[in-house]
C-alpha cells in the first residue's frame, strides 16, 4: 500500500510523539504517560524474522515483538520503543532515527553500524581492486570502514605487506595486521571493538568465521538461545543478528553479510568512493573532467604533488575501466 505524503507525515508525527512520550515515561514524571505508554521502553533489535522482531531490553532481556502497523520494518541494530506484554512478548511502537544503515540490492540489512571491517588475508592473497570496491561501497553509504589483514604469519615478506597497505593508511584508513591462528594482535584488536557495533565483510576463506569465533566463543550457545526465544528453531541462524562480543562491543552478522556481494558501481560512485580525492574534486579546469587525460586536472596534479598515492589513482583508473 502506498501512503500519500500527508499520511506519511502524520505517521512520522505520531511516531515522534510516541518517542517523546516514551522518553518522558523513562523520566517517570509525566502522569499523562502512565495512562497509555507507561510500559514503553527503549530496546535494541537483535534480529528480524518475517514480521517479527527479537528485541533486547536495556536490562538484557529478550522480547519477541510484533510491530505496530505503519511503522517501518526494523532490522538488527535498530533502536526501537516497545511495550512488553505477557510472556516476554511485546509490541514495537516506534523506530528511533538511524545513524546509518547497510543495504544490498536496495534491501535493508543492518542499522546503526559504527565500524565496518573489511577482512583480507595473505592467503587467498589480497587484491587491491576488491579492496577498493569495498571501500567505495562503504564511502558511498557513509559507513566508516577499516581493514584487517589476517594470516600475517603466512607472509614471507611482511615489510612488503605493510608497504602495500601504506596507501590505505595514508588515505586515513585504519589497518590492523592479525593472525587468528597465532593470536597475533588479537587482544589489542578486541580492545578496539569495545563499546561499538561492528560488521565484518570480505571474501570467503580470509578467516572471518575464525575471527568471529575468537570474539564470541559461545556463539553457538547464543544462536541457540535466540532460536529458542524467537521460537523459530534453527531458522534464525541464517538471519542477520546482533551478537554481544565477549570482551565488549557488538557484532552484526549473518551468512549473507559474510558473503556480502558487491553491486555494480557507477563511475560517479567510484569517484566519490576514493576519500582522499574529495578535496580536489571540482577544482579541475574542465567541469566535466573525468580525471584521465584532461589538462589542468586537479586530481592528476595532486598525484604529482604527492597528495594522492599514485597506486590509488592507478586503482581508480582500473575501476572506471580505463
Ligand atoms: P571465512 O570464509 O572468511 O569465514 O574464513 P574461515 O574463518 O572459514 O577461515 C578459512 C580458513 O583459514 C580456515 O581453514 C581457517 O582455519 C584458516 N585461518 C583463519 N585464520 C587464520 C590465520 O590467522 N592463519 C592461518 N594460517 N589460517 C587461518
Ligand atoms: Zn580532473
Amino acid at each position: 500500500m502506498d501512503l500519500t505524503r500527508r499520511q506519511k507525515w502524520r505517521i512520522e508525527k505520531i511516531q515522534a510523539e510516541r518517542i517523546a512520550r516514551a522518553n518522558r515515561a523513562a523520566d517517570n514524571n509525566d502522569d499523562d504517560v502512565k495512562l497509555n505508554d507507561e510500559n514503553s521502553q527503549t530496546g535494541l533489535v537483535i534480529t528480524r524474522y518475517g514480521q517479527r522482531l527479537l528485541v533486547e531490553s536495556q536490562s538484557g532481556e529478550l522480547y519477541q515483538c510484533t510491530g505496530r502497523r505503519n511503522i517501518e520494518l526494523s532490522v538488527a541494530g535498530d533502536q526501537v520503543i516497545f511495550q512488553p506484554t505477557d510472556n516476554n512478548e511485546g509490541v514495537v511502537t516506534a523506530l528511533l532515527p538511524r545513524d546509518n544503515f547497510l543495504t544490498r540490492a536496495q534491501k535493508l540489512i543492518a542499522a546503526n553500524i559504527d565500524e565496518l571491517w573489511l577482512v583480507v588475508a595473505i592467503e587467498p592473497h589480497y587484491q587491491f581492486e576488491l579492496i577498493d570496491r569495498y571501500l567505495v561501497v562503504a564511502e558511498n553509504a557513509n559507513l566508516p570502514i577499516n581493514i584487517v589483514v589476517n594470516k600475517i604469519e603466512l607472509s614471507d615478506n611482511f615489510d612488503q605487506v605493510k608497504h602495500d597497505f601504506s596507501m590505505y593508511e595514508s588515505a586515513g584508513y585504519n589497518v590492523r595486521y592479525l593472525s587468528v591462528n597465532e593470536q597475533t594482535n588479537i587482544s589489542s584488536f578486541k580492545t578496539q571493538l569495545n563499546h561499538k557495533t561492528h560488521i565484518f565483510l570480505g571474501q570467503s576463506g580470509v578467516g572471518k568465521s575464525s575471527l568471529i569465533n575468537e570474539l564470541i566463543p559461545d556463539l553457538n550457545l547464543r544462536v541457540n538461545e535466540i532460536s529458542t526465544k524467537s521460537k523459530l528453531g534453527k531458522h534464525t541462524t541464517t538471519n542477520t543478528t546482533l551478537y554481544h562480543i565477549a570482551s565488549g562491543g557488538d557484532l552484526i552478522d549473518s551468512p549473507g553479510i559474510r558473503e556480502f556481494q558487491l553491486d555494480d558501481l557507477t563511475n560517479q560512485e567510484i569517484l566519490s568512493g576514493f576519500r582522499e580525492f574529495k578535496p580536489f574534486i571540482g577544482r579541475c579546469k574542465f567541469r566535466n573532467c573525468a580525471h584521465i587525460k584532461e589538462p589542468k586536472c586537479a586530481i592528476k596534479t595532486a598525484v604529482e604533488m604527492g597528495d594522492i598515492h599514485p597506486k590509488r589513482y592507478h586503482n581508480y583508473l582500473q575501476l572506471i575501466g580505463v
